[in-house]
């Protein structure tokens, strides 16, 4: 027998209303609202982003995603990369299965896919089996530089979806008889407003890169980290499933961390030029913990933060603070921060520019120099014995063209004799990777599994990566389920 439903909550007041809520504004939630309005559902879209500021971490990630090519190696291979933390086979399979279609979608809504040109470069993991699946595509000619996002955008614009902007989505309208989520509670010029969900509302509003709190309880290793995407994604999504039941899934995977520059100032991270793997630029760095001493490669290029380590996978140690020593020559060398705008949001939004001689930052205090490694060693709180034996070390690798303790190849340069300077580094990421665990229809489920009538999800949000991650799979995964999450929302029935 269908449980009673709760008058009280059905028979109140709405001020908006649609088919589907859609909740954020990236990419999970542009494929939803698309793939939804094309099915004939009327579509509300809410970002908790002024208008201009939405798109999340896709709008300024570097615009890949990810098709595969067959879905028994796409199988193969999303199971070797969860290893260790096994993800259900029939989501397994479900990603397989959709992941090969997202080139069609993508083409048929307007877009240009082009494969990325680096490949084999660009699988991740090649030796793991099903790694021919991988195939990296993008929107039109160039890479990067907000290019896939602008399309979806424009897709999401010639459709009639009602795009609120500037308007979070606070917490979830549940029927407690039923279970169902019939309508969200959204803020709107500091009111908060009620909006119907005939059919369901779909949660797309990324993870929880800048909740502290978040962060603290559930990322391994990092007591903190700060991220180069959105600043608007705050973990609002775990918040609303936990309250209405959901299950959580993959909360301690995320896309890195890297080490970076983190600023009062701005709320996104600033990259440093010297740590990208493939630059080499002339002059003394290495980077150290509150012991002074040197703990990995400089230059390694980590899997999206995991590094290999006694025959497995782990994330990046970052024990803070970290700082970024460096000399003279390198400082003279010209801007210390990687600030090309092909992704990020520092980069693409932020849009700061950086000094081209290093001075302004040196006033602002974000670079400090003293005239001696003793005396940066005071300004820094280091130990001055082993700030001193470390850059003496590295000195003497560099004359022996190797790196006895991390095997480093790249930048092996001497120090010069000063002055010296330092930069604060802090734990960086792309991405989380957890939230409310989803089943194959793309329904938020509880802990027995069983779904939450109306409440569906896509993109990082709850993400299937559990353990490695293949680069453009995240934008990929947006498109698969939220497409997966459009179909089963607009087939169900309106409540009543
Ligand atoms: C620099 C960078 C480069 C990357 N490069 C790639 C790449 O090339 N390929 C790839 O696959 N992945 C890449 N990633 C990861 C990828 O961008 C994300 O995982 C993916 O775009 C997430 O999409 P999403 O729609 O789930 O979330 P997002 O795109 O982050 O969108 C979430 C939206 O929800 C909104 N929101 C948050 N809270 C609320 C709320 N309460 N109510 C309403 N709205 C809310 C936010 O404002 C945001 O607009 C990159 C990430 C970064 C930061």
């Amino acid at each position: 027998m269908k449980p009673k439903s709760d008058a009280s909550v059905r028979n109140q007041t709405w001020d908006l209303e649609a088919d589907v809520v859609v909740v954020g504004f990236g990419g999970a939630g542009a494929a939803t609202a698309i793939t939804a309005a094309e099915a004939g559902a009327s579509v509300i879209l809410l970002d908790k982003a002024p208008k201009g500021q939405e798109g999340g971490n896709t709008r300024v990630a570097a615009q890949g995603y990810l098709n595969t090519s067959s879905p028994i190696s796409a199988r193969a291979y999303l199971n070797a990369l969860c290893g260790p933390h096994p993800v259900p086979q029939d989501m397994v399979q479900t990603w397989a299965e959709e992941m090969c279609h997202n080139n069609a979608w993508f083409a048929q809504i307007g877009g240009d896919p082009q494969e990325h040109q680096h490949q084999p470069a660009g699988i991740e993991f090649p030796d793991l089996p099903g790694s021919d699946c991988v195939h990296k595509f993008h929107h039109g000619d160039v890479l990067g530089y907000s290019k896939t996002w602008e399309m979806l955008a424009q897709a999401v614009a010639a459709r009639p979806i009602d795009v609120h902007y500037a308007t979070p989505g606070k917490r979830l309208i549940q029927d407690r008889l039923t279970q169902e989520i019939i309508g969200i509670v959204a803020e709107s010029g500091g009111k908060e407003i009620r909006i119907n969900a005939r059919k369901a509302v779909v949660l797309t509003c990324g993870g929880f890169e800048n909740n502290q709190e978040m962060i603290r309880n559930y990322l391994p290793g990092v007591h903190s980290c700060y991220t180069s995407g959105t600043p608007y994604n705050e973990g609002d999504g775990i918040r609303m499933g936990m309250e209405v039941g959901a299950d959580l899934w993959h909360m301690n995977n995320y896309a890195g961390p890297s080490m970076a520059l983190k600023v009062p100032e701005f709320p996104t991270t600033f990259s440093m030029m010297a740590l990208h793997f493939s630059h080499e630029i002339p002059g003394g760095m290495i980077v150290v913990g509150p012991d002074g001493k040197r703990f990995t490669d400089e230059k390694y290029k980590t899997r999206h933060g995991k590094v290999r380590k006694s025959g497995t996978w782990a994330a990046l140690h970052t024990p803070c603070p970290m700082y970024l020593i460096f000399d003279q020559t390198m400082f003279g060398a010209g801007p210390i921060y990687d600030g090309k705008p092909t992704h990020g949001w520092t980069q693409i939004m932020s849009g700061y520019h950086w000094s081209q001689d290093n001075q302004e930052e040196l006033r602002k205090g974000w670079i400090k120099t003293a005239p001696t490694l003793k005396d940066l060693a005071v300004l820094l709180a280091l130990p001055v014995n082993n700030l001193r034996d470390s850059v003496a070390r590295w000195n003497q690798f560099c004359v022996a063209r190797e790196d006895l303790d991390f095997g480093r190849t790249k930048m092996v340069t001497p120090f010069d004799g000063g002055p010296y300077y330092a930069v604060e580094l802090s734990p960086s990421m792309l991405n989380t990777q957890g939230g409310p665990r989803r089943n194959t229809r793309a329904q938020i489920v509880r802990p027995d599994g069983t779904p939450i009538p109306r409440l569906y999800s896509a993109g990082e949000l709850g993400s299937i990566y559990s353990y490695l991650y293949q680069g453009t799979g995240n934008i990929g995964e947006c498109f698969a389920f939220g497409r997966i999450a459009a179909r089963n929302a607009v087939a169900e029935t309106p409540w009543t």
